[in-house]
C-alpha cells in the first residue's frame, strides 16, 4: 500500500508538468454536391440499401443469439428491415452481469490515461474512416436527414468521447492539498458493481455516451440499446471494441426493456443507472431501485435525462424572422423527436399576423420524405408505428377540441413509412393538454398573448407543465430578457436567448433539465463524470507518532 501511495505522489508530480489535453469541437461537414464527404455517405447508403444486418447480443466477449428475434424497421420505408436482432433472456442478462464484474477490477486499475486513449482513438475513427457508416446507419435506421445525422452520430459523439477524455484527465489532476508532514491523494475509482446504460432511440451519440462515460471512468457497463436504434448503436459499439475497449467492459445487451430493468435492478451488484428516455420509464426504474434498496452493496447512482415541453417565447421587441426560422427548425427538425424540440410557442398579439404569415410560408416549403434519396428533405418519418398512432391521436385532438385551430398540416400516412406532416395548431386555452404534455413529433402549438401581459405570460410558461428542459426567449429589449431570466430560472435547464431551444453542443452548452425532465447531470460538461466515480481519499503521514498524549495534557 505504501509503495502505491508513493507511486501516486510521483504520479501527481508528473501530472503537474503534463500539458492539458487540447480538444476542440468536431467541425460539422456540409455535404455539398461534389464534396468527398457526400460521396462517402452516398456510397455507405448504397451499401445498406435493402440490407438487413444481423446484430447479436455481445455477452462475455461472445456473440450470442436467442430465439426471441426482433427487427428494426426503417421509419420512412417500413418494409425495409434494417436490422435483425434478438433479446437477451434474463439468464443472459445475469451472465452479462457476471462477465462484467469479472472484468471490473482490472479495468478500474488501468490508468485513466490508458482508458482515455481508447476513447480518443474511437473519436478519431468516427471522425475519419467510420463517419460515413455511422451516419448512413443513423439515417436509414432512425430516419435522420444528412445534417441531423452529422450533428448527432458524428459531431456530438466524437465530442463526447474527446471532451470526456479531457475532463477525466483533468479530474485526475484535481488533487487535495499535501502538507510537509503528509501526502494526500484522491483516487478516482470506478463504482463497485456494474452500471446499466439504457439508451433512447433518438440520438446515436447519447447511446455511446451513456455507456462510454461510465466506462471511461473505470466502470463496467451493461448497455441496453433502443430497439429502434440498434443498427447505429451496434456500429458505435464495434468502433469502441476496435479502438481497444477490452471485450467485457461494455456488454451489448439488446433486450426487452422491462425484463432488462427487472433483472439489473434486482442484482446486489447494481450500482448505477445511466438512463435517457421518457419520464414514465425513468420513474418506473427509480421505484424498482427503491424497492430493492436493501439488496444493494452500494447506494446506486441514478442519472436520468428525460422529456420536455420546451417553449419559445417571442417578446414584442423580437427580431421576427429570426424567431420564426428558429421555431421552424426547433419544432420540425427530426420531426420534433428531440427532447429539446420547441412544442409551444408564445407570440405577442401585435406581432402574431407577421409571425403567423412567416410560419405558414416556411411550413409550405418544408419537404418531408426519404432523406437518403432526397437530400432536400427537412425531415422524415417518425420512428415507429407506436409513435405514429400517438401522433394521430394528437391530430384528432387538435381537430376536435373547441379551443384548438389547425393552422397548417394535420395529415399523416403510414402506407410506406410513418409519415406525419408538420402541423401548427393555435390554442386559445393556454392549459390545453397540447400546451402541457410532451408530444414528441412534428406538432407545434401556439398561444397568442396580449402584448401588455408579458409578466403574466412568463408566469404561465413557468407553471404550465411539470417539465423543465429547454426554452428560449426572443427579444431585443434587455429588460425583457432579464425579466425572463428571473422568472424562468427554474423552467429550463438549458435556456436560450435569441436562439432556438435545440442544438446544445458538447462543452459549450452542457445539457439537461430539472423538474421531471431529469436529474440534470449535464452530459457534455465537466461535472458529469463525477457521477461515475467513487473517489477514495488517501493520506500518507511521513512523521512517526512518538507520543499518544496531546501537548495540552502536560
Ligand atoms: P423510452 O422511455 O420509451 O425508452 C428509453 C429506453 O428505455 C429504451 O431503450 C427502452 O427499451 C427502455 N425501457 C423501456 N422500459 C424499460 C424498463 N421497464 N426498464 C428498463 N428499460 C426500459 O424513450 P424513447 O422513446 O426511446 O425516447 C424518447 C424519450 O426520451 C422522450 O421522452 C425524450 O424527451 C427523451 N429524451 C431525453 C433526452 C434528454 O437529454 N433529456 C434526450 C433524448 C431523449
Amino acid at each position: 500500500m505504501w509503495r502505491r501511495l508513493r507511486v501516486l505522489r510521483d504520479c501527481g508530480r508528473r501530472w503537474q508538468h503534463r500539458p492539458a489535453l487540447q480538444v476542440t469541437n468536431e467541425p460539422i461537414l456540409e455535404f455539398k454536391p461534389g464534396s468527398p464527404e457526400r460521396a462517402a455517405l452516398q456510397k455507405a447508403l448504397a451499401e445498406l440499401k435493402d440490407k438487413t444486418e444481423e446484430i447479436p447480443c455481445v455477452i462475455g466477449g461472445e456473440e450470442v443469439w436467442t430465439p426471441t428475434v426482433r427487427y428494426q424497421l426503417s421509419p420512412f420505408n417500413h418494409k425495409h428491415k434494417v436490422a435483425k436482432f434478438c433479446y437477451a433472456s434474463k439468464e443472459l442478462i445475469n451472465k452479462a452481469i457476471n462477465a462484467a464484474l469479472a472484468a471490473r477490477k482490472e479495468w478500474d486499475l488501468k490508468p485513466v490515461q490508458d482508458r482515455a486513449q481508447i476513447f480518443l482513438k474511437a473519436a478519431d475513427m468516427l471522425s475519419g474512416p467510420r463517419r460515413a457508416e455511422v451516419l448512413a446507419k443513423t439515417m436509414i435506421g432512425q430516419g435522420k436527414t444528412v445534417i441531423q445525422a452529422e450533428i448527432d452520430a458524428a459531431a456530438e459523439l466524437i465530442d463526447f468521447f474527446r471532451f470526456n477524455a479531457k475532463y477525466a484527465l483533468e479530474l485526475e489532476q484535481s488533487q487535495p492539498l499535501s502538507t510537509g508532514s503528509s501526502t494526500n491523494a484522491m483516487v478516482y475509482r470506478g463504482l463497485e458493481g456494474f452500471v446499466a446504460a439504457v439508451s433512447p432511440f433518438n440520438f446515436t451519440a447519447i447511446g455511446g455516451n451513456l455507456a462510454g462515460a461510465p466506462a471511461l471512468m473505470g466502470n463496467v457497463v451493461l448497455w441496453k440499446p433502443s430497439d429502434t436504434a440498434l443498427l447505429s448503436s451496434y456500429a458505435v459499439y464495434r468502433v469502441l471494441l476496435e479502438a481497444g475497449l477490452p471485450p467485457n467492459v461494455v456488454q451489448f445487451v439488446p433486450s426487452d426493456g422491462p425484463e432488462f430493468g427487472d433483472t439489473v435492478t434486482s442484482s446486489e451488484h447494481f450500482c448505477g443507472l445511466n438512463f435517457t428516455g421518457s419520464v414514465p420509464t425513468f420513474k418506473h426504474l427509480w421505484k424498482q431501485v427503491s424497492e430493492n434498496l436493501d439488496r444493494y452493496r452500494n447506494f446506486p447512482r441514478l442519472a436520468g435525462e428525460c422529456g420536455g415541453k420546451n417553449f419559445h417565447l417571442v417578446h414584442v421587441s423580437a427580431d421576427v424572422s429570426s424567431a420564426v426560422n428558429a421555431t421552424l427548425r426547433s419544432a420540425f427538425e427530426f420531426g420534433g423527436q428531440k427532447c429539446s424540440a420547441c412544442s409551444r410557442l408564445y407570440a405577442p398579439r401585435s406581432l402574431w399576423p407577421q409571425i403567423r404569415e412567416q410560419l405558414l410560408h416556411g411550413h409550405g416549403q418544408i419537404r418531408v420524405g426519404d432523406p437518403t434519396q432526397d437530400f432536400g428533405t427537412f425531415f422524415s418519418a417518425v420512428i415507429d408505428a407506436k409513435a405514429f398512432s400517438r401522433l394521430r391521436r394528437w391530430l384528432d385532438h387538435a381537430r376536435s377540441s373547441p379551443s384548438l385551430a389547425l393552422l397548417a398540416g394535420g395529415g399523416c400516412d403510414d402506407s410506406v413509412g410513418f409519415y406525419v406532416e408538420p402541423c401548427i395548431v393555435e390554442s386559445t386555452d393556454p392549459r390545453d393538454p397540447i400546451m402541457r404534455e410532451e408530444i414528441f413529433g412534428p406538432l407545434l402549438a401556439v398561444f397568442v398573448y396580449p402584448d401588455h401581459q408579458y409578466r403574466e405570460v412568463l408566469e404561465l410558461i413557468d407553471s404550465t407543465t411539470p417539465y423543465g428542459l429547454t426554452g428560449a426567449i426572443f427579444a431585443q429589449d434587455r429588460a425583457a430578457i432579464e425579466e425572463s431570466r428571473r422568472l424562468l430560472r427554474n423552467a429550463a435547464g438549458n435556456f436560450y436567448i435569441n436562439d432556438k431551444s435545440t442544438g446544445a453542443v458538447v462543452a459549450q452548452q452542457p445539457f439537461g433539465g430539472s423538474r421531471i425532465s431529469g436529474t440534470n447531470d449535464k452530459p457534455g460538461g465537466p461535472h458529469y463524470l463525477l457521477r461515475w466515480t467513487s473517489p477514495q481519499a488517501i493520506k500518507e503521514t511521513h512523521v512517526p507518532l512518538r507520543d499518544w498524549r496531546y501537548a495540552y495534557m502536560q
